[in-house]
């Protein structure tokens, strides 16, 4: 055991960002130490994962988790809860990977920020609901924010590692997307979605809220509100487009025309390695293309009547505020409503929809204001279910 292995805690473990995370560890157990965890619900496996990786903190959502995983684990072992759990783990590591899923990871953003550390963020819901109070907390000495979303993770490549935009040769960012699984209905045809259908992914295997977010286009709006929070740079110079086969993850622009454009097939441990191993790259072929094989890059204009997502996420980036706040929020509940068979697909950005048009605005300046504004969203949004 090497004394300079990089500490990581892993917040999300027993999902699909979190289970791909210690794949990368695993494979790197020279240059990696899994200090940390932090589950939901799955407690037997966050208990193997604990007894494989050897990990002493692990993070839980109360105390009834804590009494069910305990006997699961190694008497030594310190059980931790809730948001405060949460926020005590993320302070102490090198690299935190933010695999929560929704806005309950935003203690995990912050804390890990200000704690001066990297943050390696899967977790878009945080940085979309608290953007302004995130950029604070970012510039803490030592603080880092790395992208894991494959799109957000492409840029960072094509901006050489950078997360600024500022640059005056850049002009703009287009974030790709596969089209999820609907791509080519009508709106029509759309109104007969089953959740079989929209849990398929053509290019991903994900987890099951991103993946029904894929198929509305909201992850598409939701990445278009996290590149504006992450790069620095207004909504109107990142633009959509449609690339089935998820090959090329997002592009850069510059002013001369020249697009740069990072590629490799979809699979989701090269940005994490990328994250955890910068500035090195670590040594593995994942997501490698063969280029002796025929390879069609098609693109295509999304189809915004359609998926009418993308167009609400610019909208609530343009109010800013707490608007992306309520968006994500709002999403939340009615993709939860949809998974628990109580509304159809097409409900679920109607839902988001009526809830935006509650929404006066607030320019969200605490944690606090951005708990709130949460809350009252969902408040909203649970009142826009059609029963
Ligand atoms: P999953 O649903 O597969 O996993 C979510 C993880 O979060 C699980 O470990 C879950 O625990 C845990 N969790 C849920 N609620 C809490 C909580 N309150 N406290 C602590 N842990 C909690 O989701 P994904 O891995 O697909 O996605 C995670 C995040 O990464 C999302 O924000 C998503 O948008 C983003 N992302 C995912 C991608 C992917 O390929 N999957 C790609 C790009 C971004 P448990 O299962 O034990 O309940
Ligand atoms: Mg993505």
């Amino acid at each position: 055991m090497s004394a300079s292995r990089t500490r990581v805690a892993l917040m999300g473990a027993t999902g699909s960002i979190g289970t791909q995370t210690l794949d990368v560890l695993r494979r790197e157990p020279d240059r990696f130490e899994l200090v940390s965890l932090a589950g939901g619900r799955r407690l037997a496996e966050l208990a193997a994962i604990v007894s494989e990786f050897r990990v002493r903190r692990v993070a839980v959502n109360d105390d009834a988790a804590r009494r069910e995983l305990a006997p699961l684990v190694d008497p030594g072992v310190e059980v931790v809860t809730g948001d405060a759990g949460l926020r005590e783990l993320a302070s102490d590591a090198d690299v935190v990977v933010n695999a929560v899923m929704g806005f309950a990871g935003l203690p995990v953003t912050l804390a890990t920020l200000e704690a001066g550390s990297r943050l390696a963020l899967a977790n878009k819901e945080s940085l979309v609901a608290a953007a302004p109070v995130v950029a604070r907390v970012r510039s803490t000495p030592g603080a880092e924010i790395w992208p894991v979303d494959s799109e957000h993770c492409a840029i960072h490549q094509c901006l050489a590692g950078s997360t600024r935009t500022g640059h005056p040769d850049v002009a703009k960012l287009w974030v790709t997307a596969s089209g999820g699984p609907f791509r080519g209905w009508s709106a029509q045809r759309l109104r007969g979605v089953t959740k079989a259908e929209a849990l398929a992914h053509p290019t991903w295997s994900m987890g099951p809220k991103i993946t029904i977010d894929s198929s509305t286009l909201m992850n598409k709006g939701l990445e278009v509100l996290e590149a504006s929070a992450l790069f620095e740079i207004e909504v109107d110079r990142i633009d959509v487009v449609v690339h089935p086969t998820s090959v090329v993850h997002s592009m850069v622009e510059y002013v001369d025309g020249s697009v740069l454009a990072q590629l490799s097939r979809p699979d989701m441990r090269l940005p994490i390695a990328y994250c955890l191993g910068a500035p090195t790259r670590l040594a593995h072929h994942w997501g490698r293309l063969d280029f002796s094989q025929s390879l069609h890059l098609a693109f295509e204009p999304p189809d915004r009547d359609a998926f009418p997502a993308l167009d609400l996420a610019y909208a609530a980036a343009r109010r800013a505020g707490a608007a992306p706040a309520w968006l994500s929020a709002a999403n939340e509940v009615a993709v939860e409503a949809f998974l628990e068979d109580r509304i159809a697909w097409s409900d679920i950005v109607a839902v988001v929809a009526a809830t935006m048009d509650h929404y006066e605005d607030d320019p969200l300046d605490s944690v606090e204001a951005v708990v709130e504004n949460d809350a009252r969203a969902r408040r909203i949004a649970h009142g826009n279910l059609p029963s």
